[in-house]
């Protein structure tokens, strides 16, 4: 089956965990994948994975926190493949752990340009690409921590909870423009961005925090996202979804 055929998608952070496997579901259904990072070497080895099976990808190098690189991702799009369906705005960071009273402010600033502001100045260039291409759908990769606090994370919970108003105020612009816009929220996933800052006792104090006993992969995120991606999804919008092995249900 192949449930993107002929559709040209868009993933941003796709060099490395969530997107990467976004990335490669959206070919593995037959989309023409642009995979976009700003680290070259994870986002280069994507492209030869899915190239490696069977299909459709390039590598767009792109900074998402700047709206210049996001309209020039958009303009290269169409311009090689004149035209764009799918966007998943998944590039984040974590920032530093300080609570509020202290957090740095330019971590403070970079979070949010990244999670928050990169996440607007993406829609800001792919909504009208999208509407010029007949319509289509976006997926914005906002957190559990979108909906909760989490101590010392306060730059990230505030731009994930701003990704979800985000996605909520377009899906009502565009509901009968033909653009069905959506966020997914991922409890702690095993990816780069939550091994590489633990050490053993604060990942057995993460999995406690999930009624099913472990942290996430990758790749059930990225089932969620492929399903809101495709006409399967084709009366949702404006819909927040958790994949969180329970998280939120606490
Ligand atoms: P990851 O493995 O670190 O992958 C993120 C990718 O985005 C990396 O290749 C990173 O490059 C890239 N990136 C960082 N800043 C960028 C920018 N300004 N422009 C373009 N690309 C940029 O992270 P992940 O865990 O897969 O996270 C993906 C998304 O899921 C994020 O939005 C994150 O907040 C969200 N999320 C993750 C979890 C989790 O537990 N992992 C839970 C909830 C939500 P560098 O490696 O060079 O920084």
């Amino acid at each position: 089956m192949s449930i993107l055929k002929d559709k040209v998608a868009l993933v941003t952070g796709a060099g490395s965990g969530i997107g990467r496997e976004v990335a490669i579901k959206y070919a593995a259904e037959g989309a023409q994948v642009i995979v976009s990072d700003i680290a070259e070497k994870g986002g280069n080895s994507v492209v030869e994975e899915i190239l490696a099976a069977g299909g459709k990808a390039v590598f767009i190098k792109a900074d998402t926190s700047k709206a210049e690189t996001n309209e020039a991702l958009v303009n290269e799009i169409i311009e090689r493949f004149g035209a764009l369906h799918i966007a998943c705005n998944n590039a984040g960071i974590g920032g530093p752990s300080a609570p509020a009273g202290e957090y740095p402010v330019e971590a403070w600033d970079k979070v949010i340009a990244v999670n928050l502001s990169g996440v607007f100045y993406g829609m800001r260039y792919q909504i009208p690409a999208i509407l010029k291409s007949g319509g289509g759908n976006i997926v914005n990769m906002a957190s559990i921590l979108g909906k909760v606090g989490f101590a010392g994370s306060s730059a990230y919970v505030a731009a994930k909870h701003g990704v979800i108003g985000l996605t909520e105020a377009a899906a009502v612009e565009y509901g009968t423009k033909g653009i069905r816009i959506n966020a997914v929220g991922p409890g702690f996933i095993k990816t780069p961005l939550v091994e590489s800052s633990m050490d053993e006792e604060s990942r057995k104090a993460l999995v406690a925090l999930h009624p099913m006993g472990r942290l996430g992969e990758s790749a059930e995120v990225a089932e969620l996202v492929l399903w809101l991606s495709s006409e399967k999804a084709s009366f949702v919008t404006g819909a927040y979804y958790n994949v969180d092995g329970g998280y939120l249900a606490r």
